[in-house]
């Protein structure tokens, strides 16, 4: 049995956190493979290690001090050093780093420095070997993350490593200078190590039991997801549900590698469990609720539009020419609605109108703004009837008007689109019909 286990920013922010890191996964022989991220914030006023690095780095590429900046951050990685009672020294490498930083050599080898230097405490402190990401994760000329070349030089390199710490969020480009994914990225790093050595499973530690069914500051104490699809995962993260990176998901989704999100501060908890397929019965009918804000809606009535051959096709090119991407599209007979968010619409609104006329010339065109889009999301969804009776009654006992409805053909997902301000209580009045008073 093989685990890849990469630990969050919060995981790892103190030497006390790295205790109970080095616990983890000295618990279970299979943790082999530890992608570490740099130090995140102690307490919520704090800053990251990442965020220092970059604000450090705007100091060097203006040509101002940077140094009590600089020596801020070795400060955070002594402490952890310290605190840990490791006899290892960063001297050689901080003077690196001061180098670089005055020949200005990338912000994103910068920002790397937070990941790198971690994950060499990391690694002195489990007495693993430590990797440099960017001799085994490789972009392409044109930046985008190189799967093929990463898969053969990382699994060959790995294949002779029992065990290893390689950091997060960084690899190396066409070039030979440092990149980074985006923010966050780290999540990105261990799905590809995890894909490298066919690990039976990626954990991801962070400072949650997993993904909530709803979202905390609406719903209170929501209940964790406990297993949940790559498909359901996708629909809830469209829809604002964060927890891991979206790119991660791709690398070990191909690869049937099951992911656990697990929270390092309470390590009993099972967390959620993110898979391909799975016939196991989901313990609510839904999986999860998430939901967005300012969306706008146009609604073009014609009648016998049904009968226009082209007609959707003519009003999409309208939107499509000034560059605003379309998030639903409920249609009746003579109606049809599009829904776009309403920041990308506002300015470009009497363009798109004037479009709309000439392209279709509609007998009414009506808009209407602050639209908030909630997706119930459940692939139990699919095997029981009634679902959408009863979220509707929870709606209407709720007093929220529902202004739209879009169930998705795969019957994955149903969209509930309601007034901006009625979406913390339809939130809650679908979250008590399906899981408080569990029916
Ligand atoms: N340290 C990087 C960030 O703050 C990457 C990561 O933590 O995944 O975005």
């Amino acid at each position: 049995m093989k685990k890849v286990v990469k630990f969050g920013g919060s995981s790892l922010a103190s030497a006390e956190q790295f205790q109970k890191v080095g616990k983890i996964i000295r618990q279970e022989e299979a943790r082999r493979y530890v992608v570490p991220s740099a130090p995140g914030k102690r307490f919520p006023k704090d800053t990251k290690v990442t965020d220092m690095l970059y604000s450090c780095y705007h100091l060097a590429i203006q040509e101002k001090k940077f140094e009590a900046e600089l020596a801020q951050i070795k400060a955070r990685f002594q402490e952890i050093i310290d605190g840990l009672e490791l006899s290892l020294s960063l001297e050689e490498e901080f003077k690196v780093i001061r180098e670089n930083f005055s020949k200005k050599v990338g912000r994103d080898y910068a920002a790397s420095r937070g990941e790198y230097l971690n994950g060499m405490i990391m690694a002195e402190y489990l007495g693993f070997e430590f990797i440099d990401a960017a001799e085994v994760i490789f972009f392409d000329e044109n930046g985008n993350f190189d799967g093929a070349k990463t898969q053969s030089v990382l699994s060959e390199r790995l294949a002779h490593t029992e065990r290893a710490v390689i950091p997060g969020f960084y690899g190396m480009a066409a070039d030979g200078r440092v990149k980074t994914f985006s923010r966050g990225g780290s999540d990105v790093t261990g799905s590809i190590v995890a894909k490298a050595v066919h690990a039976d499973m990626y954990e991801n530690w962070t400072d949650v039991s997993g993904f909530l069914i709803a979202d905390p500051g609406v719903v209170k104490n929501p209940k964790a997801i406990d297993v949940i699809t790559y498909r359901e995962l996708r629909e809830l993260s469209y829809m604002g549900a964060s927890v891991l990176h979206e790119d991660a998901i791709f690398p070990v989704r191909k690869e049937g590698i099951p992911i656990n999100i697990r929270n390092t501060n309470l390590p009993e908890d099972k967390g959620t469990l993110i898979v391909e397929a799975t016939c196991r019965k989901p313990r609510f009918t839904i999986t999860g609720i998430a939901g967005k804000k300012d969306f706008a809606s146009i609604t073009i009535e014609k009648a016998m539009m049904n009968a226009e051959v082209g007609f959707c096709m003519r009003v999409l090119d309208v939107f499509a020419k000034n560059n605003i991407s379309i998030e639903h599209m409920p249609s009746g007979i003579d109606t049809m609605t599009i829904l776009v968010h309403q920041d990308e619409f506002e300015e470009k609104e009497q363009k798109v109108l004037a479009g709309i006329h000439r392209a279709v010339e509609p007998d009414l065109v009506e808009m209407e703004s602050d639209l908030a889009l909630i997706a119930v999301v459940g692939r139990g969804m699919k095997s029981t009837r009634g679902t959408s009776g009863r979220i509707f009654s929870a709606l209407a006992h709720a007093n929220v008007n529902v202004r739209m409805i879009d169930q998705g053909s795969s019957e994955l997902n149903i969209i509930i689109g309601v007034r901006n301000h009625d979406f913390n209580n339809a939130i809650k009045a679908i979250y008590d019909i399906f899981v408080t008073i569990q029916v």
